[in-house]
């Protein structure tokens, strides 16, 4: 409580002391407006190339979903194991077998490989 009282003690005073330089205080006011002012210049100034980044980038990548899930690069395989079909026609499923990764052109022909992956293989 002690401490509020000084506060408001020390509050009285600037007051005392604005009245008594009141010229003197309406003068520095004016620049520090004037600074203010010119500081919100600036800084807007600034934001705007801000502000344009963020709609430059797309704004939902969701929406804009690239066709192919896999690519080639991605697996170890060139064709689907299963049905022989080249792998560039597109890859529907991946699978992860003895530290390889295999593509398929559907999820059926991914099923039949994992009924007999060793099988598959050795027959490519
Ligand atoms: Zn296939």
């Amino acid at each position: 409580m002690s401490h509020n009282k000084k506060l408001l003690v020390n509050c009285n005073g600037f007051i005392n002391q604005k009245n008594i330089n009141y010229s003197y205080f309406k003068q520095v006011f004016m620049k520090s407006v004037t600074f203010a002012a010119l500081l919100v210049f600036i800084l807007a100034s600034c934001n705007n190339p801000k502000q344009a980044d963020p709609k430059a980038s797309p704004a939902d990548s969701s929406s804009t979903k690239p066709k192919a899930k896999f690519t080639t690069s991605m697996v170890d395989n060139k064709i689907d194991l299963s049905c022989g079909m080249p792998l560039t026609a597109g890859i529907e499923d991946t699978c992860h077998y003895n530290g390889k990764v295999y593509g398929f052109c559907s999820k059926e022909c991914k099923d039949d490989f994992l009924k007999n992956p060793a099988g598959a293989i050795k027959e490519k």
